[in-house]
């Protein structure tokens, strides 16, 4: 599981212009936690996946997505986000988990509700994934660039959070897309690492520690994504989570629907 982090452990750090296009000069960690030869897979793979890819979200049946292992993910929206940004940032990001060839079930938290709904959206001891969306990060944050945080809290849960006025800086500055595609894929960045496990980013692609111009490029046609070897390791640990989910009487997997 992904230790606690108390520092700033997810980031966007955008390159200086001159160095834009240079991503390969970046941190060139490969999520050493999984392995070497793993990250081995990773590192030639990616370049095969993005030659065949079809960005056409549909290009995953019925069948194969009922097959899939499901992740259900409580959102809480504290800026009340425009609904139909909302819902294109989520549907962007559970499309890069169909992707990788897990479904994402999203539940809504209210911003105001009856004290029932309140308690099912509260953290407690089942690894709960919540995506949190906030104006800014907390007074202290440790990064001026991070776009978004993942830390596991003391109670079990684990927290993906997105501070809305650094990704609208970026949209702005940088103008890789419309506010949702950008949201999208930082949302499944901070739920990628919760899922992997790990705060290592890889040297591109949409969990590395900063997007170059080039991986800005691949956003709007859906290429983006989690390499092979991270989609691998993201449906295990969703599988398991089921599982134990299922050994504890829980039964997200069977019972839980989109939306
Ligand atoms: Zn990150």
């Amino acid at each position: 599981m992904l230790p606690a982090c108390p520092t700033p452990c997810i980031e966007f750090r955008p390159p200086p212009a001159h160095c834009r296009a240079m991503n390969t000069s970046w941190n060139t960690i490969l999520l050493a936690a999984l392995g070497a030869l793993w990250m081995t897979v990773a590192a030639h793979a990616r370049p095969e996946r993005t030659s065949v890819k079809q960005p056409d979200p549909g290009s995953v049946s019925r069948t194969t997505e009922r097959q899939m292992p499901a992740i259900r993910v409580w959102v809480i929206d504290s800026v009340r986000l425009e609904e139909k940004t909302l819902a294109a940032a989520l549907n962007k990001a559970q499309v890069i988990f169909g992707d990788a060839g897990v479904r994402v079930l999203w539940t809504r938290c209210p911003a105001q509700a009856n004290q029932a709904e309140l308690n099912v959206c509260q953290p407690d001891d089942t690894s709960k994934l919540f995506l949190r969306i906030v104006r800014q990060p907390a007074i202290g944050f440790g990064s001026r660039h991070a776009l978004g945080q993942a830390f596991s809290g003391e109670a079990g849960s684990q927290y993906a959070t997105i501070f809305h006025d650094r990704v609208l800086a970026m949209v702005a500055s940088r103008k890789p897309g419309s506010e949702a595609l950008v949201l999208g894929h930082v949302i499944a960045h901070e739920l990628g690492h919760l899922l992997l496990g790990t705060s290592a980013h890889s040297s591109f692609g949409l969990m590395a520690a900063g997007w170059s111009a080039a991986d800005l490029e691949r956003a709007p046609a859906g290429l983006l994504e989690f390499s092979s070897a991270e989609a691998a390791t993201i449906r295990a640990a969703v599988i398991r989570r089921n599982i134990a989910a299922g050994a504890s009487g829980g039964s997200e997997a069977a019972t839980s629907r989109a939306h």
